[in-house]
Order: structure tokens, then C-alpha cells, then sequence
């Protein structure tokens, strides 16, 4: 065993939001709080996402078809989903996660792994530091989040579901069988309902009843699954947290329903793309050093091109004026007249912060500012509602 961590080796935390979607809405409107409140479809062919608590005592479950909820809980409150929104708040919670640890892989926007080595040296011990994080994430957010602990991604995620709601379970490595082996065979990771009936009809009910027979057994009843699930019964795992690796451009391509042909259908396109690519980058909040262009034709020939700027861009004039001279390049290079059939632009080589708004207004003042305005825009209707029709000319 290797360097331990207030008794444990390499503790790993899995942290859940409660109600994410749902919790997200009350806080949008505080006058939903102790409101059954289900997020989802509400279509009659909608299906639920989440659903408060109190929804859930009357029996309502994310997956269900929405108009079970509503035989079963005629007075929710049903709602669409609101994704601007659940992104905002999951990424404020990913700010304090990050705060905790610098190994984060997060699973969806509502649940992450922490891997704890080395975290916990500020703190007595796990249970310290992950109650520290349920109340910074609170505090930060509004938002509840359970937490497990464990020595492991498999029993964290198993601990933090029993866990809910708003709580945290700790699973020290001396009390992982305990824990383990009195839960259903369902909860191994990797059995579904298929694998569940089989390993009952072998007699096999608990995760206990699995940790008892011969992995060879296992291996000769399930083949390679059988193996995997004698190592998790025993409570070992040995898949470790990998933080997400950090983005390396931003891009955007489309495939046309018909191939370009003209000068102008081709700058018309490579425009709309420029102008995405730098919305993203601004939402973002950073900006990139070099445009690439990617330029596919009909004969499935494809083509790349690269030019690095003297500093960091995140406007579309800039990205426009550099894919179009780039595009122009790649299409001179071939004999015959071209016929574009995909068109792709990516900013990359990027830093983390937008580009410097001084240098901007001195080279291009009325790039900033009508692309602020175009932003406003475009969050009131839509992408499509904008060209730039001046930058074409
Ligand atoms: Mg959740």
C-alpha cells in the first residue's frame, strides 16, 4: 500500500448535485421552494429529467414518461428544461470543485470524481474536507450536493448515492465489506437487469453472495465480465480520475447540402463560421493566436491550412479576413475549379483570457463594439437572426 491519507490510501470523492435541473429552477424562482417541481418533456410524449423531492414522494422519477407525472402528481409544477442556466450553475460548482482538488473529471453537468491525494493534507481527514466542500458549493451556489467518499471511483459513487439527500457517506477502506457486501448484486457497476437475472439463478442475490465464489468460477459462468466483477465485489477498482483535458480550439464546420461554388457563396459561409467560432470563444472567455481552416471538395480531397496572427484574436474580423486569404490559398492549389463541399474554422493555440480589449480599441474600434452589440443580439434571437453583411464587402 502506498503513502496513506488520514489512514487512507488515496481517497477518491464523488460529488452529486440534488435535484440539479429542478433545485436550479427554485432558485431561479424562490417562490417554487417546498413546490413539487419536474423538469422535463412536457409535451405528451415528454419524458422527465428531474424532479424535486417533494415531487419525488409522490412517486415521480427522472425517465418517466412525463404524463405518468402527471397521473401521479397532478399539481406539479412542470417545467422545460432551462440548459443557459443549468450550464451557468454547473460551472460555477466545477470552480469550487476545482478549488478543492487539480484532478476534477466531471461525469455530466451534475456530478464530478476529486481525487484527493495530497487534498487532504489541509484537513483532518476526507469527511473534513468534503463537508467544507458541500458548504462552499452551498454557499457559492444555492445548490445541495452530496458527497462519498471512498477508496475508490466505484464505492465513491456507490457511497455518495446512499448519501442522498444532502449528505455525505464516508466508506474508510476498513469498512468497505460492511458496507458492500449486505447491497444487491445490481449495484456492481456493469450489471444491468440481464447480468442481475443471471447471477441470481446461479444463487447469487448480494454482493457478498459474488465475493464468496471463486473468481475462476465467475470468469467460467461470465466470461471476462466474470472477472471484473469478483475484483468489484471484493471492493477493489482500480480505474483512477483523469481531469478532463483541457480544450485545444475552438471550431466550427458545416457540410453543405449543396457544393460552393462561387467566390461569394464561399466567403458567405466561411463568414457565418468565423462569426461562430468567435462567439464561442467569447462566451468562453479566452481567445487564440492561430486560425485554421479546413476545406474538403467533392472528390473528398481535403485540405488544411494554418496561419498563426502576431497576438491573440477573439472577433470575427480578424478570424474572417485570416480563414478567407487561408481558404483562397487551398483552393489556388488545385487545378481544376473547385467544388466545396465542407467547410471548417478553428481558432487554437489558445489563452485563457479574452483578447486584450486596449490592443482592440486602438486597431479596430468598431470591431469590439458592434460585436458586443451582435453578442446582445444573438442571445435574444438566435444565432441565425445575424449576418455581417459589412464584413463581406
Ligand atoms: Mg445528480
Amino acid at each position: 500500500m502506498t503513502a496513506t491519507e488520514g489512514g487512507w490510501p488515496t481517497p477518491v470523492l464523488h460529488a452529486d448535485l440534488d435535484a440539479f435541473y429542478a433545485s436550479v429552477e427554485v432558485i431561479k424562482d424562490p417562490a417554487l421552494a417546498g413546490k413539487p417541481v419536474i423538469v422535463g418533456g412536457t409535451s405528451s410524449r415528454g419524458v422527465v429529467t428531474s424532479a424535486s423531492y417533494e415531487a419525488r414522494r409522490m412517486g415521480v422519477t427522472s425517465a418517466m414518461p412525463t404524463s405518468r407525472a402527471r397521473r401521479l402528481c397532478p399539481y406539479g409544477i412542470y417545467l422545460p428544461p432551462d440548459f443557459d442556466a443549468y450550464g451557468r450553475y454547473s460551472k460555477q460548482v466545477r470552480e469550487v470543485f476545482d478549488s478543492f482538488s487539480p484532478v476534477v473529471e466531471p461525469l455530466a453537468l451534475d456530478e464530478a470524481f476529486l481525487d484527493l491525494r495530497g487534498a487532504t493534507r489541509m484537513w483532518p481527514g476526507p469527511e473534513a474536507l468534503g463537508e467544507a466542500l458541500r458548504r462552499e458549493v452551498k454557499r457559492a451556489t444555492g445548490l445541495v450536493v452530496s458527497v462519498g467518499l471512498a477508496p475508490n471511483k466505484f464505492l465513491a459513487k456507490l457511497a455518495s448515492r446512499h448519501a442522498k439527500p444532502d449528505g455525505l457517506l464516508a466508506i474508510s477502506p476498513d469498512s468497505v465489506t460492511a458496507f458492500l457486501h449486505p447491497l444487491p448484486v445490481s449495484d456492481l457497476w456493469g450489471v444491468g437487469e440481464r447480468t442481475a437475472e443471471l447471477l441470481e439463478r446461479l444463487g447469487l442475490r448480494t454482493i457478498g453472495d459474488v465475493a464468496a465464489v471463486p473468481a475462476a468460477t465467475l470468469q467460467r459462468a461470465l466470461g471476462t465480465m466474470g472477472g471484473q466483477l469478483a475484483r468489484l465485489a471484493a471492493g477493489s477498482d482500480s480505474r483512477p480520475v483523469i481531469a478532463d483535458p483541457p480544450r485545444k480550439s475552438v471550431g466550427a464546420e458545416e457540410t453543405f447540402e449543396r457544393d460552393l461554388v462561387t467566390d461569394a457563396e464561399i466567403a458567405q459561409a466561411l463568414l457565418r463560421l468565423s462569426d461562430r467560432v468567435s462567439s464561442r470563444l467569447r462566451s468562453a472567455g479566452i481567445s487564440g493566436q492561430t486560425v485554421n481552416v479546413k476545406v474538403r471538395f467533392a472528390n473528398f480531397v481535403t485540405l488544411t491550412r494554418a496561419k498563426t496572427l502576431p497576438r491573440e484574436v477573439d472577433s470575427t474580423a480578424p478570424i474572417f479576413a485570416t480563414a478567407k486569404a487561408l481558404c483562397a490559398k487551398a483552393i489556388d492549389s488545385r487545378s481544376t475549379s473547385p467544388r466545396v463541399r465542407l467547410l471548417g474554422v478553428s481558432v487554437s493555440q489558445l489563452g485563457e483570457w479574452p483578447a486584450s480589449e486596449q490592443i482592440s480599441l486602438e486597431d479596430e474600434p468598431r470591431w469590439s463594439a458592434a460585436e458586443g452589440a451582435l453578442d446582445e443580439i444573438r442571445r435574444k434571437f438566435g444565432d441565425t437572426a445575424v449576418t455581417l453583411g459589412t464584413l463581406l464587402s
